[in-house]
């Protein structure tokens, strides 16, 4: 059994893909090829929004968003610790401090109520209020620059200036929530949306929130292509034309005449033509994500040992993983050695929340910080999902899981 089936993918597309491979090959421009503007008008078109600008990888599309709404040291931008590395690696690779709220423990997304907190503690300094980097300083940032020290020789504090909302394993954050805490302290709005895309919220397609989102093509992500690939989305004109400089060296009005400081982060037309290939069947391979999910909510039920995802009402997931909570750490290890011994795999995500990573050990947090988080990554692993799971497949893991049980 796969844990992602990306060959039965393959197999149903594999002539088109190939046809679209052979087009590139044939008219040869593998940079910003013609397959670029139609891969992103489509996307656009697709998730509801004016501009799409297909980039590098998905971690590119958050640093050009981050470069875009001018991160730099001493800015704060606020994010969950429950997420992949690059969500916070962009923050302090500008020089800005990446400040951690936990999540909700239903939803497993960013805490509206405790950003609000996060960003109070911040403004006043206080960790009383919220657990903040240690003493609310950006001394932790490498390459800070000089300028962040007052006439004493004392670090300045930081200052908020966005927050990054991750839609964990493709499930929407609360972005309405969110947007009116960011609105009310003038905070932007980027949404990570690299487990999303395909995935709904109150009648809006993932990718659609925030000032800018952002979202990945990585070969295991709900679109994914054959390498890397991403793309950021905005309604936005302006964000829009800096984000087209910064992918190309923040170039003007042409290649030569560069305008900001960028990055080499285009897309190759050979990764467009094959999600091009792959997007034809993409709104299919949702709807069949979304059955393999009802079929595992039904096997697994409520009497399973397991807790099993919740949706809110007025979200849909694109289901990039799906996630469960065993009771506590000894009974997932079981788990995972039963399905492991019948073939199945399993994987976790994410076994250790990013305030306890020893690349964010200069922010000063510690165990405690976010209980929730925690509490997740120790009880937290994913079964197989892909459009193409059997409902016999599924039979057989809900089997093994049952009798764990006993
Ligand atoms: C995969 C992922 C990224 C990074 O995308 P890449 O294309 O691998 O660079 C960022 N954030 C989240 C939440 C992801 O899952």
């Amino acid at each position: 059994m796969q844990f992602i089936d990306l060959a039965a993918q393959q197999n149903r597309i594999r002539d088109k893909i190939e046809a679209n491979i052979q087009a590139v090959l044939d008219h040869g421009k593998y940079i910003m090829g013609p397959e670029i503007k139609t891969l992103e008008s489509r996307l656009a078109e697709y998730v509801g929004v004016k501009h799409a600008i297909g980039c590098a990888s998905g971690t590119d599309a958050l640093l050009m968003a981050l470069l875009a709404c001018r991160i730099g040291p001493g800015d704060a931008v606020f994010t969950t610790p429950f997420t992949f590395i690059a969500t916070a690696e962009v923050i302090s690779l500008l020089g800005a401090v990446p400040v951690f709220v936990d999540i909700d423990s239903e939803s497993f997304n960013i805490d509206p109520a405790k950003l609000d907190l996060a960003i109070q503690a911040v403004k006043n300094n206080d960790p009383m209020i919220y657990p903040i980097p240690c003493a609310n300083l950006n001394t932790n940032v490498p390459r800070r620059s000089s300028t962040s020290k007052d006439e004493n020789g004392h670090p300045l504090p930081i200052t908020p200036k966005g927050v990054i909302g991750v839609d964990i394993f493709g499930l929407p954050a609360d972005y309405e929530r969110i947007g009116s805490v960011a609105q009310e302290h003038d905070l932007f709005v980027i949404e990570d949306a690299a487990q999303s895309f395909g995935a709904q919220l109150n009648g809006t397609k993932a990718c659609s929130f925030g000032n800018i989102a952002c979202t990945s093509f990585f070969p295991a992500k709900p679109l994914g292509c054959y390498g890397d690939g991403g793309m950021c989305f905005t309604d936005d004109d302006e964000l829009s034309t800096v984000m087209e400089s910064l992918r190309v060296h923040g170039k003007g009005d042409h290649k030569y005449d560069n305008v900001r400081i960028g990055i080499n982060g285009r897309l190759d037309s050979l990764q467009a033509g094959i999600l091009l290939a792959k997007f034809d069947i993409f709104p299919e391979e949702i709807e069949l994500r979304q059955q393999v999910a009802n079929r595992y909510a039904t096997l697994l039920g409520p009497f399973s040992p397991i807790k099993v995802p919740s949706v809110p009402p007025g979200a849909t997931s694109a289901w990039a993983q799906y996630s469960v909570l065993a009771t506590d750490e000894p009974q997932r290890t079981e788990l995972q050695n039963n399905l492991k011994e019948a073939g199945i795999p399993t994987a976790i995500y994410y076994p250790q929340p990013l305030h306890l990573q020893s690349a964010f050990s200069s922010l000063g947090y510690k165990k405690g910080d976010f209980p929730i988080s925690e509490d997740c990554a120790w009880r937290i692993f994913s079964l197989p999902m892909h459009p193409y799971l059997t409902a016999e497949e599924q039979k057989n893991i809900a089997e093994v899981i049952s009798n764990s049980d006993e």
